[in-house]
């Protein structure tokens, strides 16, 4: 028998609207499931709507349609919510309160919760504090904001996240505020929590190469739609949809494949022969949203929306391309 996922995504939509101007969909009918032990990254540029999928899921701002279910259940309480779907910020610097020690930051969620009493809270705020490699635990505990480093901080703001012991993290750039010399000591301690703890971890970056090494699957977003998702080994290493390729080609590190990519593109264009002469830059309406960007564009593009065929690896992308199994 199959396991229940912890939350389930079901067509999320979330529009934004200002006065006087037409509302402007950040997230359009977004569609995934989180599982217990598991990481799902979603990458994507800024401004692709993976953090307005990440306040939808922490109940910050409110859908306007797609349901959300927790442990198989709709509309459950918010207080129950909350302590089941924790968040780590961007910031930690941020998210803590410079005014209040390191101590009270995790005992309150710890009480507020039930998770401990006034008779064992100093415990288990210590636990917290050692469960992320903090110490020692008393005089961490008695320290602000101000007097730790940045590593330090992010990793105060993983056990709070954790005093209610939730059973989803949601984990919005965790890392790209930080040293680059402390990233990885801070997403592996996230991998060895997510795997002591059961979590099921929502890791949102716009950086390929941790997304490959922390994540089972990874999900691409560009203009609030997945264009592609799949096993991140797939997805990343041998990517279908255009976006993705360029995301690809675009990271550190990546300029043989960029060679590469602009060299099979090129020969593409040459062979197909049905590229358009003009690409409407205008990327409203029913078409291919990454139309105006994307260097195998064609008629149809424009004129509807592409199908999502599923590789029997579960590997699919958001491409006409690919509906014609003529992937680049
Ligand atoms: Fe490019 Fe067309 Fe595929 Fe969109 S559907 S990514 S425009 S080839």
């Amino acid at each position: 028998m199959t396991e229940t996922p912890v939350l389930e995504v079901d067509g999320l939509t979330v529009d934004f609207t200002r006065r006087g101007t037409a509302s402007l969909r950040a997230v359009d009918q977004v569609t995934f499931a989180l599982e217990a032990g598991h990481t799902l990254a979603l990458v994507g540029e800024s401004g692709s709507g993976k953090s307005t999928v990440v306040r939808a899921l922490s109940r910050l701002v409110v859908p306007s349609a797609g349901e959300i279910r927790l442990g198989g259940a709709r509309g459950v309480r918010d207080r129950a919510y909350r302590r089941a779907v924790q968040m780590v910020f961007q910031d930690p610097f941020a998210s803590l309160n410079p005014a209040h020690t390191v101590g009270h930051h995790l005992r309150r969620p710890l009480l507020v919760s039930g998770r401990a009493t006034r008779a064992d809270v100093e415990a288990r705020t210590a636990e917290l504090l050692a469960s992320v490699n903090l110490g020692p635990t008393a005089d961490v505990a008695r320290k602000r904001p101000h007097e730790l480093s940045g590593g330090q901080r992010q990793r105060v703001a993983i056990a709070r996240a954790l005093a209610p012991e939730p059973a989803v993290l949601l984990a919005d750039e965790p890392v790209s505020m930080l040293d680059v010399s402390i990233r990885l000591e801070i997403l592996a301690l996230m991998d060895r929590l997510k795997e002591q703890r059961r979590l099921a971890l929502l890791y949102v970056t716009h950086d390929l190469a941790t997304a490959r090494h922390f994540a089972a699957d990874v999900m691409v977003m560009y203009r609030g739609q997945i264009v592609e998702r799949g096993p991140s080994d797939e997805v990343i290493l041998r990517p279908r949809h255009p976006y993705t390729q360029l995301l690809a080609s675009a990271a550190p590190g990546a300029a043989g494949s960029r060679e590469r990519a602009r060299e099979e593109r090129a020969a593409r264009l040459a062979a197909r022969g049905t590229r358009t002469a003009e690409v409407r830059e205008e990327e409203s309406g029913e078409g291919c949203r990454f139309r105006a960007r994307c260097p195998f564009a064609m008629d149809r593009c424009a004129r509807r929306p592409p199908v999502v065929p599923i590789a029997a690896s579960g590997h699919e992308a958001r491409c006409w391309l690919h509906a014609e199994g003529t992937g680049p």
